[in-house]
C-alpha cells in the first residue's frame, strides 16, 4: 500500500450489527451505500454526525462505529429483488468514510464494490483514507468509477486537529497519484474550507499547487455550511486551537449578509489561488 499511513486509531470499539437495507436512494447519485454507521475519522466539521442521534444518542461523533456485517448479503438480495442490474450510479459513502480503519478488517466496502461493478453500476468513492489503494485491483482501468479524496488543507498539524483520525493530507495526495497511475478516474474535494484556518489565499494556493501536477479530472470546493451539531463541535475545536476564528466563523454561519459576503470573497480567493497555482483541472465551486 505504498508509503501511505493511517493515523493511530486508538482503542475505538467497533460493534457488529445487522442492516435491513444496503442501497438507499440518494440525492448525490441514484443510490448511496454506507457499510458503517459512524466514522472513526471524527472530523470536527462532519455533517454526518446527526446519525449519532438515532444510533448512539449521547455518544460523541467519532466515538462509535457500527459495522453492518451483513451488508454484502443484503446488497446481493436487493440487486436480485429489485432487478437493479446495471441500473444507475452509487455513492460510497454519504454518512461515513467507506475506507475508515474498520474496513481493513471487515472488507464490507470492498465486497459491495465488487458486486456493484460486476452488476455494471457506476460507482463514486469518496474518502480521506489511503486504504482504498487495497482495492485498486477492482478499480484499475475502469471508466465507470471515480475516486475522490477529500483534502481540506496541506497543513498536517491543522488536519490532525480537525480530522484527527483520517490519513494525513500527504497520504491522500499520494493515493490520488497512485490511482492516476492505475488509470482510475480521480477527483479532489476541497471542503469544507474553514474560515480563518484554511480559507486564506496562501493556504489554498499551497493545496492547489500540490494538486496541479496530479492532473486530477475535477476539483470541487465547498464552504462550511450549517448542519446539525456542527457548530458546537467546531466551537470546541476552535476554542482549543484558534479562538480568534470563533467570531468570523459564527458570523459566516449565522449572519445572512455576512454569509453572502463571505461566499463572494471566498469564490474570488479560490479562483485567484487556482490560477496562481497553475491548476488546470475544471474547478467546481459547489456553494
Ligand atoms: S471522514 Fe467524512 S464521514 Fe468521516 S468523520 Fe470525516 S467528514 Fe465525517
Amino acid at each position: 500500500m505504498g508509503q501511505a499511513k493511517q493515523r493511530k486509531t486508538g482503542r475505538l470499539g467497533v460493534r457488529e450489527v445487522q442492516c435491513k437495507s444496503a442501497l438507499v436512494d440518494s440525492g448525490i447519485c441514484d443510490y448511496a451505500l454506507n457499510c458503517y454507521t459512524g466514522c472513526a475519522h471524527a472530523c470536527s466539521y462532519c455533517y454526518a454526525r446527526f446519525m449519532g442521534r438515532f444510533h448512539h444518542p449521547g455518544e460523541p461523533w467519532g466515538g462509535f462505529v457500527d459495522a453492518k456485517v451483513n451488508s454484502p448479503e443484503v446488497l446481493a438480495r436487493q440487486l436480485r429483488g429489485r432487478g437493479l442490474s446495471g441500473g444507475g450510479s452509487v455513492f460510497m459513502s454519504s454518512v461515513c468514510d467507506p475506507y475508515q480503519p474498520a474496513e481493513e478488517k471487515f472488507q464490507l466496502t470492498r465486497r459491495c464494490l465488487a458486486m456493484l461493478l460486476e452488476a455494471g453500476f457506476e460507482v463514486h468513492l469518496q474518502t480521506k483514507s489511503a486504504l482504498v489503494q487495497r482495492d485498486f485491483d477492482l478499480l484499475a482501468g475502469r471508466k465507470n468509477v471515480s475516486l475522490c479524496e477529500t483534502i481540506t488543507t496541506m497543513d498536517e498539524d491543522l488536519a490532525g486537529e480537525v480530522e484527527p483520525r483520517a490519513a494525513p493530507p500527504a497520504a491522500r495526495l499520494e493515493t490520488l497519484r497512485l490511482a492516476k497511475r492505475a488509470r482510475i478516474p480521480v477527483k479532489a474535494f476541497v471542503g469544507p474550507v474553514l474560515p480563518g484556518l484554511s480559507d486564506t489565499a496562501e493556504s489554498l494556493k499551497t493545496l492547489f499547487s500540490q494538486l496541479a501536477p496530479l492532473k486530477v479530472n475535477e476539483v470541487y470546493v465547498d464552504r462550511l455550511n450549517r448542519r446539525w451539531g456542527v457548530w458546537p463541535s467546531l466551537q470546541k475545536m476552535l476554542r482549543r486551537i484558534a479562538p480568534e476564528a470563533l467570531g468570523p466563523t459564527r458570523a459566516m454561519l449565522f449572519d445572512e449578509s455576512g454569509s453572502q459576503a463571505y461566499g463572494r470573497a471566498l469564490r474570488s480567493t479560490v479562483q485567484r489561488a487556482a490560477k496562481a497555482a497553475g491548476l488546470a483541472a475544471p474547478l467546481n465551486m459547489v456553494f
